[in-house]
């Protein structure tokens, strides 16, 4: 009897306490909670990570930056001659847009002009390069008249002469810093016309003295080249006159700015003999031994003489003849 009296109430104890346990439990869903700390903390933490990513964003910008700007790439000082003509524009803008994507590249724009033409100052302002805008008018006795043989004279001479006037200027006037980046700076001469690879920019980038690579489609070749053995540069494939000093285009060659500096002599004579300009200037700076084979020791064409037909004009003319030609006043 007195056991199961014992049992009984541990029973309903039990049972109890279990009910109060519930109703507390139960009016605790029911409640709001004090979610103060909670949220504070989850406030710091957001703001703690907003700092992260701010600072992950500056980071990358500054490295994409200098990914744009490199630094520590040496320059490349193109330097191209151009003349107005229907096509100019057309040229320039298919140039402009392969540098665009070299970085640390100097465009030096030299017109064979008595004055600075509006088209192409527009132009170079619009473009986003880096470049210098110069011109040099050719004298009447070295232009190439509308008749001449495309041979007959060389062009472009005065404009690239005048561009190494400007490096050289540059050089005399830069001190410290500025002129050890010159030192490694290179310099190659790009007509408006060509067709240039991107991969033919980080060829010459690393140049000491004068580095040289295939040209194709020129002098009624596929390509012309220098033949390279043993890592050096011992002849060259060129259907016309091999014995020159330097048989090669202008497009196949750049020069360490340190050699056009410390050369002030060497320059582009006008009046050389038909395929004799490259030799002109080559041969105040270097010796076929000299020369760094680029592309591959010169298997590679990354370079195209590639040149643009005169656009015919036949019914513009007769338009004009009517007075319905096309309005001036539009640049093309
Ligand atoms: N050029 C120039 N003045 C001229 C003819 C040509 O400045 O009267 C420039 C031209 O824009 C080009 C370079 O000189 O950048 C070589 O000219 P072109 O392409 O006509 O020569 P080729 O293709 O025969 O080597
Ligand atoms: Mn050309």
């Amino acid at each position: 009897m007195r056991v199961r009296l014992k049992l009984k109430t541990v029973f309903v104890f039990y049972f109890m306490v279990s009910l109060l346990g519930l109703i507390y439990a139960l009016m605790q869903l029911g409640q709001r909670c004090d979610c103060r700390d909670y949220g504070e903390s989850k406030d710091q933490q957001i703001s703690q990570l907003r700092g992260e990513l701010q600072k992950l964003q500056e980071h990358i910008k500054t490295s994409e930056l200098s990914k744009i700007s490199k630094p520590n790439l040496h320059a490349i000082y193109v330097i191209t001659p151009t003349y107005a003509r229907l096509v100019q524009k057309a040229e320039l803008s298919r140039l402009s847009h392969t540098f665009l994507h070299v970085p640390r590249l100097h465009w030096i724009v030299v017109e064979d002009a008595a004055q600075p033409t509006p088209l192409v100052t527009d132009f170079l302002a619009a473009s986003g390069l880096t470049y210098t805008h110069l011109h040099k008018l050719t004298p009447k006795d070295k232009k190439l008249q509308e008749n001449d043989p495309s041979w007959l004279k060389p062009r472009g001479a005065e404009q690239r002469n005048e561009g190494l006037r400007w490096l050289r200027d540059m050089g005399a006037a830069a001190e410290g810093k500025e002129a050890a980046a010159l030192e490694e700076a290179v310099v190659y001469f790009a007509d408006d016309d060509n067709t240039y690879s991107l991969q033919l920019f980080e060829e010459m980038r690393y140049t000491n003295r004068v580095s040289v690579w295939p040209v194709g489609l020129v002098g009624g070749m596929k390509f012309e080249s220098p033949v390279v053995q043993d890592g050096r540069v011992v002849r060259f494939h060129t259907g016309w006159r091999p014995n020159r000093p330097f048989p090669m285009d202008m497009a196949g060659f750049a020069v360490s700015l340190r050699l056009i500096l410390s050369n002030p002599e060497a320059c582009f004579d006008g009046d050389a003999q038909m395929g004799f300009l490259e030799s002109s200037f080559l041969q105040h700076l270097v010796t076929m031994d000299d020369l760094e084979p680029k592309a591959d020791l010169c298997t590679k064409v990354l370079v195209w003489h590639t040149r643009t037909e005169k656009p015919k004009m036949k019914r513009e003319d007769a338009l004009q003849r009517q007075g319905l030609g096309s309005d001036p006043d539009v640049e093309v």
